[in-house]
């Protein structure tokens, strides 16, 4: 795309509508006649909307329209750690699977890592078509650049409608430096995916406007329809050992695994026992939990289920617990058998990152509170009395 701004200088009457209109400084009046610093520009076009002579012109031209008939197959990125392969990848599969079934497509994986040959069949268990594998010692850890160099590559060879990538860590660093350089649409941390029979065109919901709305988001004109899909949101796929598939080992060039960084170590998160986004059994405290010191309930009755300890933000904005905790919109999206929530009131951007749980155990002393609406099972009273009692209780009930 290539875009021209200027001042129609014969129009301007330098009234400065435009500079105070512009959100990034980048225009100044000289002489009377509006100034365009185009390093600061963005063209966004708030100037010539303010603008009451028509003295701007914005021109965009956008570039020809893609061959998108050229594009197919859906792809996801597999996540590993040590050639362990990560659930996310498992969800994604899943998800993959059905918009690969529903465009009567193929469903692959792109399996970048170091030892990892042996793995590449599990991914075919869960419903990869074909798995393109990139088997090098130079990426036994994770690092953005020839990783996405790698995918860069691939994807420009073999052109695939759909590329799904994981909303954690890794798949966020990668993925957005393979959009842009592919020119692709790329819609970050989807929780719902489907396909619009009418067209084709990938389906990509996702909250918005501080989780108050759900947006659905296409990217019609440019492929790879590009996605980063939150973990424990999706179903993980099956494992069906029956399935056959294709291992694809993709040769790649030595300028692929140029990098500029490398892992000096590896430090585990310190203080976290359980992984929240894996655990089974969560107990979680909000505001409701008045202190720090609180937080000692909620860990004792975390002990004795063998659960993790979540919290909602206002808990961590009080700094009575670390972030790591936040369940939430901003903070991790967990899927639980057990969800047992402890004086929180349920707000949207809560239940944002926790309502899949397969039970949800409310206490809370307001029988009005929200959170009562999405909860299974819930106990109108006082925190302080009822997880101190259900701790006993459990105690006694598992033999602890
Ligand atoms: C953009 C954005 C992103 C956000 N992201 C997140 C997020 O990721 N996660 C998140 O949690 N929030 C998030 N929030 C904040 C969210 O809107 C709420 O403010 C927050 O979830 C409230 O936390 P709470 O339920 O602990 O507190 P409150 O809403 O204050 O609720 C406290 C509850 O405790 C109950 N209570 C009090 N004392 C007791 C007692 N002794 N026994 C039993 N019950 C008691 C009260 O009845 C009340 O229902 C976000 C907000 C915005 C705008």
């Amino acid at each position: 795309m290539s875009e021209a701004i200027n001042v129609i200088t014969g129009k301007c009457v330098g009234c400065g509508l435009c500079v105070k209109a512009c959100p990034f400084g980048a225009i100044i009046l000289e002489n009377k006649i509006a100034k365009i610093d185009l390093n600061k520009c963005t063209l966004c076009g708030a100037c010539v909307a303010a603008c009451k002579f028509d003295a701007i012109s914005l021109k965009k031209e956008t570039a020809p329209a893609k061959d998108l008939s050229a594009y197919k197959d859906v792809w996801v990125f597999a996540e590993q750690m040590d050639g362990h392969i990560e659930s996310i990848t498992y969800e994604l599969l899943g998800e993959g699977r059905k918009l690969a079934d529903s465009l009567k497509m193929n469903l692959c994986a792109v399996f970048l890592g170091s030892n990892i040959k042996g793995k590449a069949d599990e991914l075919v268990k869960r419903g990869a078509d074909k798995v393109y594998l990139v088997d090098k010692p130079e990426l036994a850890y994770f690092c953005d650049e020839p990783y996405a160099a790698i995918i860069i590559d691939l994807v420009k060879k073999h052109k695939p409608a759909i590329f799904l990538c994981g909303a954690t860590t890794v798949g966020r660093s990668l993925v957005s430096r393979v959009a842009v350089t592919v020119d692709a649409g790329l819609t970050a941390d989807c929780t719902g995916l489907s396909i619009d029979p009418a067209t084709g065109n990938l389906l990509q919901t996702r909250p918005a406007f501080g989780g108050n709305i759900m947006a659905t988001i296409i990217t019609p004109n440019h492929r790879p329809q590009m996605s980063t899909v939150r973990h424990k949101v999706m179903k993980e796929a099956v494992v069906d050992g029956s399935r056959k598939g294709e291992i694809v080992i993709s040769e790649i060039t030595a300028e692929l695994l140029k990098m500029r960084s490398k892992r000096l170590s590896y430090v585990a998160e310190q203080g976290a026992t359980v992984n929240l986004a894996e655990a089974n059994i969560i107990v979680s405290g909000g505001r409701g939990v008045q202190n720090g010191d609180g937080f000692k309930i909620i860990k004792d009755l975390a002990d004795v289920l063998g659960a993790g300890v979540g919290a909602s933000r206002a808990a961590v904005d009080s700094n009575w617990i670390s972030y790591s905790h936040q369940v939430g919109q901003t903070g991790k999206t967990v899927c639980p058998k057990i969800y047992i929530a402890c004086g929180i009131s349920g707000q949207i951007q809560h239940l944002a990152g926790m309502s899949s749980a397969d039970i949800i155990v409310a206490i809370n002393k307001d029988p009005d509170a929200p959170i009562f609406k999405t909860a299974s099972y819930g106990i109108v009273g006082d925190l302080f009395k009822i997880v101190p009692m259900l701790t006993a209780e459990f105690k006694k009930v598992l033999g602890k």
